[in-house]
């Protein structure tokens, strides 16, 4: 069976497997109990220890840490391998410009949209306030952010997975290798051979990516708290869904149509196994593997492209995170009866595009990212704590959101090159076995 379907599959049944757990699993609670009774109840029962906590916790982590076990000997050689193939360096420059101003462009119009939808169906009207509680975290300001996208050690970039050194370092060797004839002609095909290495490595992993998102979708569906949505939050929640939908759909096919005049649907059949492990994931970072296989086998985009934009884009365009931030915001200004003016809803926009620059895309980030835009507009960062709980869940879906954008940037961004082959890219009859 061919990989996509099986993952898609896999990803039903984990979500099928998990709800009857949380329904049936020895652990449903008596009405009259207090939620953290319940929790305490479920918390101790023979389903959870056992298959929840035991075998899906265990064996969805497996293949999260298999997935970033890849990630940065992935990109230092694809990248370096990447750079080495540019007929032309300075087209590296262009890459950059064109890559950085979609990116940015995506993503307020994800903000705006979901600013839009949320002044339209205002979910937090009404909403008791309670005595929320959340613990942000400090996010370092945009000065250092930029100043430390060199790194003073390679080593310790990749030890500590920063993807901007990594990106930064891997250039500069590319581009050294270029200027170093011979010598430069071998280490870069010691690159070249590496990179052969690397790719299998990844298609090793692939082969367990079913099962992994299956272990991960059950352990989600099993612990997800659906009656909170009950309690007032499932407006917010089907709001943010239906942003991040409405932006996937919508914003990313007429941006594919327009800019690249490809069919966006054999975009969308080439992305589902990327966009399905960044779902079970919550992780553009660990992701990326997956996401760089679909782009070169599936997109047929050139190495020399998405070798450099899709890592790019991990780390600095989210385009779900902010839908969820743009929502999240006046949903708790709704809850607070705050009017947010014009102004703060163009620094809600700026904060959030800025902010979420350098940030590595891993769970929860977009949390305390929405902290730093509610400290922007004076709304208690506290507040976070209303829509905690069913988090993980807008977290899966904003993560395929996110990575799905970085894709459709790179897909416009190798079209305008002429670095995709457009056989590949019509042609999905044949797609994502990753044995090639
Ligand atoms: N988990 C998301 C990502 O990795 C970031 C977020 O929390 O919104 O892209």
């Amino acid at each position: 069976m061919n990989l996509s379907v099986k993952i898609l599959i896999f990803m039903l049944v984990g979500a099928v497997v998990g709800v009857l757990f949380l329904q049936f699993g020895g652990y449903q609670c008596a009405s009259d109990l207090s939620k953290a009774e319940c929790q305490t109840i479920q918390q101790g029962s023979w389903a959870y220890t056992y298959f929840v906590e035991g075998l899906f916790n265990v064996g969805g982590s497996l293949f999260i840490n298999a997935l970033k076990m890849l990630m940065v000997p992935l990109v230092l050689v694809s990248l370096v391998c990447g750079v080495c193939s540019l007929a032309d360096p300075s087209k590296l420059g262009r890459l950059s410009l064109k890559s950085i101003g979609l990116y940015l462009l995506t993503t307020a119009i994800a903000l705006t949209l979901a600013l839009t939808l949320a002044s339209i169906f205002q979910p937090g009207i009404g909403m008791p306030v309670g005595d929320a509680t959340f613990d942000a975290s400090s996010k370092p300001p945009l000065t250092d952010v930029l100043i430390n996208i060199v790194p003073t050690n390679p080593f310790e970039a990749m030890v500590k997975a920063n993807m901007l050194q990594i990106i930064v370092f891997a250039i500069l060797v590319g581009l050294a290798i270029t200027l170093s004839g011979e010598q430069g002609k071998r280490i870069g095909n010691w690159f070249e051979d590496a990179n052969k290495v690397v790719m299998e490595l990844v298609n090793i992993v692939m082969k367990f990516a079913p099962y992994g998102v299956f272990f991960l979708i059950a352990k989600t569906f099993a612990t997800f708290p659906f009656s909170d949505l009950a309690e007032g939050l499932g407006g917010y929640f089907a709001l943010v869904i239906g942003g991040l939908i409405l932006h996937a759909l919508l914003t990313y096919s007429v941006l594919i149509a327009i800019f690249a005049r490809l069919n966006p649907i054999n975009f969308f059949k080439g992305m589902w196994p990327a966009m399905i492990t960044a779902f079970g994931t919550s992780s553009s970072n660990a992701t990326l593997p997956v996401t760089m296989r679909c782009a070169e086998s599936n997109l047929g985009i050139h190495k020399n492209t998405f070798s450099f934009t899709l890592p790019l884009g991990a780390t600095i365009n989210m385009d779900g995170t902010a839908i969820m931030q743009g929502i999240a915001t006046l949903f708790i200004a709704q809850a607070y009866g705050v009017d947010l003016s014009m102004a703060q809803l163009l620094t809600v926009v700026l904060t959030a595009t800025l902010a979420s620059i350098g940030t590595a895309g891993v769970p929860s980030v977009g949390l305390i990212l929405l902290a730093g835009v509610l400290t922007q507009v004076n709304l208690p960062v506290e507040a976070i704590g209303m829509i905690l709980g069913i988090d993980r869940l807008l977290d899966m879906t904003r993560t395929a959101v996110n990575i799905t954008g970085d894709a459709a940037v790179t897909t416009i961004v190798a079209k305008s090159e002429g670095e995709i082959d457009i056989d590949t890219f019509n042609d999905t009859s044949n797609r994502s076995n990753f044995d090639d």
